[in-house]
């Protein structure tokens, strides 16, 4: 049986005046309901199970539901029965990744099939059948989400129809483009959208004062982004999906990542640790360029405000998950941005490259990528592309960029760039009928509070 996976919080050894570090370790569900640790780290699982060679050959052609099976069982099977592991990786994986060849051995996985039409899908749909599956008969629990996009609309989807759990939706009013804000109100069900007169740091503000907040903790509430290891885990399975079905023999295999709050990336560098043979991992950024310049020049330094680019879901200044890739690699960072102790960055420079990509050099590789090879790429797709074409260039392996959305999320920049416009993903088609009017609330806390508790 082996010894069961336990989590551990990133800040564990953390002894300041600020904050005492969390010495226990939590069991999956634990930290699944928690959300994050005491301490304000993230949880980390205690191993990272391996795979043999000849098990990793041994997904190749299998259904998607098959692989995450087999994947997650590794962290998940003293929580949860093999049987019915298997039964919610069947109901939550229903779609596919189409798999493209841009030219010679550099391929394009669209992870952009799931019912909202990003890769968030992939981990939203598992992780709300987790949670309504660990959680106590006739619990009744809350999920709040801040977003500036995607987000907000791949959890309240993925959460719809589940007994027992309400979602709450908050938004900047003015902040997300015309087709989200569509995506968002069209959830109805047990999902609420609140429209927030105010930014997306907010939203996030009165999300994090709500689960500070000890007077509704008859709530039960609950986050769902990518602080929670039950964002991470579902998103590990995709490397070894695409590695043995686009390599398809192990060998070494470059992934390259469009990246905002590295939750993606994280996947891949855990998939890596379990065995996978990927060399290097290419963590690409808009011109939020904090931790390409970290590797460059050891220093951390976040940017604030982050900046605005045509890559919308990935304008982070701060990224959450850079306290798991420290942790991973020997050192220390608080969710400022803080660095306690220096990770091993000749270690890391060996295993991942990171480079910024303009808006303008986005747009380019938008309009090059299409004309050269017929591939329709969208504003983060392009980003991971770029950074593995233009910048890391070395093509001796084979090398596996992602499509983190579907381009017909972004109309405008298409129809600009080539004239032409991108067919509707079906989840998009019709949307207009089933938009209802959110609620709007101000930026204010005791309002906010008031309405939850009402
Ligand atoms: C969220 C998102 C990203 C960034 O992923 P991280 O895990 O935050 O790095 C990239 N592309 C799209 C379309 C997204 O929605």
């Amino acid at each position: 049986m082996g010894n069961r996976i336990l989590y551990y919080s990133t800040n564990r050894e953390l002894n300041t005046e600020k904050v005492e570090g969390f010495k226990g370790e939590v069991t999956f569900k634990e930290a699944l309901f928690m959300g994050q640790a005491p301490d304000n780290g993230l949880f980390m699982p205690n191993c990272l199970p391996e795979l043999y060679k000849e098990e990793i050959l041994s997904l190749k052609g299998r259904p998607y539901p098959e692989v995450a099976f087999e994947i997650l069982k590794k962290y998940l099977k003293d929580d949860i029965s093999d049987e019915k592991l298997r039964e919610i990786c069947n109901d939550a994986y229903t779609f596919g990744i189409p798999i493209e060849k841009i030219t010679g051995e550099i391929y394009l996985a669209r992870m952009d099939q799931g019912p909202t039409a990003s890769f968030k899908d992939f981990a939203a749909q598992i992780m709300s059948r987790l949670m309504e599956e660990l959680k106590e008969e006739n619990q009744e629990i809350t999920v709040l989400v801040a977003t500036s996009g995607d987000t907000g609309s791949a959890i309240g989807t993925a959460y719809k129809g589940l007994e027992g759990i309400k979602v709450y939706i908050l938004y900047p009013e003015l902040e997300v483009s015309e087709g989200q804000r569509k995506q968002l109100n069209a959830i109805g069900d047990n999902t609420t959208t609140i429209a927030i007169d105010g930014k997306f740091d907010d939203c996030q503000r009165l999300v994090k004062l709500a689960f500070g907040d000890s007077e509704l903790k008859s709530l039960n509430l609950t986050s769902a982004n990518s602080i929670n290891i039950g964002r991470i885990l579902p998103q590990i399975v995709y490397y070894f999906y695409s590695y043995i079905n686009m390599v398809g023999e192990v060998r070494p295999v470059i992934f390259s990542v469009p990246s905002g709050n590295f939750g993606n990336s994280l996947g891949c560098e855990i998939a890596r640790r379990m065995g996978l043979p990927v060399s290097p991992l290419i963590i690409a950024t808009n011109e939020n360029d904090e931790f390409p310049k970290f590797l460059n020049s050891g220093v951390y330094e976040k940017v604030e405000p982050s900046r605005k680019c045509l890559s919308n879901a990935m304008n982070v200044g701060n990224p959450s998950n850079l306290a798991r890739y420290f942790n991973l690699y020997g050192g220390i960072v608080d969710k400022e941005g803080g660095v306690h102790r220096e990770p091993d960055v000749a270690k890391m420079k060996k295993n991942l490259y990171s480079v910024s990509i303009s808006d303008e050099e986005t747009v380019k590789t938008i309009k090059e990528i299409y004309e050269d090879y017929n591939v329709l790429l969208e504003p983060h797709g392009a980003v991971g592309v770029a950074a593995l074409m233009n910048h890391y260039k070395k093509t001796d392996k084979p090398a596996v960029c992602f499509e983190t959305a579907h381009p017909s999320k972004f109309p405008e920049i298409i129809e600009e760039t080539l004239k032409i416009t991108p067919e509707s993903h079906p989840s998009l088609v019709d949307i207009d009928k089933r938009v209802i009017e959110p609620e709007h609330l101000p930026n204010d806390y005791e309002a906010f509070k008031e309405y939850l508790l009402s």
